[in-house]
């Protein structure tokens, strides 16, 4: 356990998803999530969902925060926390964990919600995944 997972570091990248969650633009779904990466150079990259009335050019949490995240620059990344107002903490849903591998195939992802707190890496939520070198690129 390196010292991103430092219990502090979680509260803090928790505390940073809470606050992108309430900016959630989510008047479809009701859903709001927010989403706070740490990129290794120990930058915070907050994200939420922001739905469209065209459902499919909705865009997750998860993703908003990669995105945040690649534009400074940073496309090593260590930790991903995520915050929902659901009873039970969610994982990223099949596309972001296909975005997410791209940058961080064990990246170890945290979510909060209904008081509970779950853990996985993107590694077992997404095996045999579609990387770079399935294009024959690495
Ligand atoms: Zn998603």
């Amino acid at each position: 356990m390196t010292s991103a997972h430092d219990r502090a570091m979680v509260e803090r990248l928790r505390a940073t998803a809470e606050e992108a969650m309430r900016r959630a633009y989510a008047p479809y779904s009701g859903f709001r999530v927010g989403a706070a990466l740490l990129g290794r150079d120990g930058g915070v990259f907050p994200g939420c969902n922001v739905e469209n009335a065209g459902y499919s050019s909705t865009i997750c949490a998860e993703r908003t925060a990669v995105t945040s995240a690649v534009v400074r620059g940073v496309r090593e990344l260590e930790l991903l926390v995520l915050v929902t107002e659901s009873d039970e903490p969610t994982p990223p849903c099949g596309v972001c964990r296909q975005v997410l591998v791209e940058f961080a195939p064990d990246l170890p992802v945290i979510s909060f919600a209904g008081g509970r707190e779950a853990r996985w890496n993107l590694a077992e939520l997404l095996p045999h995944p579609f990387t770079p070198a399935s294009l024959g690129r690495v």
